[in-house]
């Protein structure tokens, strides 16, 4: 049988705190078969659909982002942590389990009109996308594909901070 992406990700119990599973992707990364299929499965996803430019936010995000930009043929833009970005940027901060989290982005990154193809390696409540839809939706871009490789489904954030918004992911956990 074939392998599948599934099979390439650890889980790790009580990782950072007690009653966490944390989804490794080291492991997805480090295995050329896993690595491939999750950049081609992420690709797939935008499929006969007119983007224009990949999103993707630190640092794992730039990990399965820039090789799918390269294979669509398409320029790769940062989401970065706060004082990281050299020139003029657009911020969001926003909520995290304890205290709160700012990104930034370069302001000339997004044209207006541009079509967006947000790729992360992991959503759970969706806050850190939400915040980057904002930022991409402020500098006049629009969102028209969010990819990730894994989904915290409990969370629903299909349901809730993205709600609206075309969501996909390659897997999905409860
Ligand atoms: P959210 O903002 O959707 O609540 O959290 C998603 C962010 O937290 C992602 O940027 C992701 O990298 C990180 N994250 C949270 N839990 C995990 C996990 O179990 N595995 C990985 N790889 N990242 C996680």
């Amino acid at each position: 049988m074939s392998k599948k992406l599934e099979d390439c990700v650890t889980t790790i119990p009580d990782f950072p705190k007690p009653g966490i599973m944390f989804r490794d992707i080291t492991t997805i990364i480090s295995d050329p078969e896993g690595f491939k299929m999750a950049v081609d499965q992420l690709c797939d996803m935008v499929k006969g659909m007119d983007i224009d430019i990949v999103v993707g936010s630190e640092s794992r995000g730039f990990i399965f982002g820039a090789p799918v930009a390269y294979a669509l043929g398409k320029g790769f833009v940062m989401a970065r942590k706060k004082g990281k970005l050299p020139r003029e940027t657009i911020s969001e901060t926003y909520d995290l389990e304890y205290g709160s989290a700012t990104l930034e982005m370069h302001k000339d990154s997004i044209r207006p009109g541009m079509k967006v193809f947000l790729v992360d390696d992991l959503v759970a409540t969706g806050g850190t996308t939400a915040a980057i839809i904002k930022m991409v939706e402020k500098l006049g871009g629009k969102v028209v594909k969010i990819g990730f490789v894994m989904e915290l489904a409990g969370f629903d954030a299909k349901n809730k901070a993205l709600k609206g918004y075309d969501v996909e992911s390659l897997i999905s956990y409860p």
